[in-house]
C-alpha cells in the first residue's frame, strides 16, 4: 500500500465524518475539514472543488451548506456559511 493512497482514504473518511457531524456539531465538522486539509496538503492530494469551503472550512453538503448555480459553461459553488463563490468552468 502506498502512503498516498492511505492518506487519500483518510481524507475522504474525515470529509464523510464532517458531513455526518455537521447537523449536530458544525464546529466539530470544521475541525474534521481542517484535519483533512492538513493531510491533503502534506501528501499533495486534491480534495476536489466541491468538498469544502476553502475560506471558512465548512464541509459542503448540497442544499445545506452549498448552493450550486449553473451559468454558461460555468458552475458556481456558493458557500452558504460565508458566501464565498467559486467559479468552476466545465465542458459541455
Ligand atoms: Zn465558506
Amino acid at each position: 500500500m502506498d502512503a498516498q493512497k492511505i492518506a487519500k482514504e483518510r481524507c475522504e473518511k474525515l470529509l464523510r465524518m464532517a458531513r455526518e457531524a455537521y447537523a449536530s456539531d458544525p464546529a466539530l465538522a470544521k475541525r474534521y475539514v481542517f484535519l483533512a486539509r492538513k493531510l491533503s496538503m502534506r501528501h499533495r492530494i486534491s480534495l476536489g472543488n466541491a468538498a469544502y469551503c476553502k475560506k471558512c472550512n465548512t464541509v459542503f453538503i448540497p442544499g445545506a451548506t452549498l448552493k450550486v448555480r449553473i451559468a454558461k459553461g460555468i458552475r458556481l459553488n456558493i458557500c452558504l456559511s460565508c458566501g464565498l463563490t467559486r467559479r468552476i468552468p466545465f465542458k459541455h
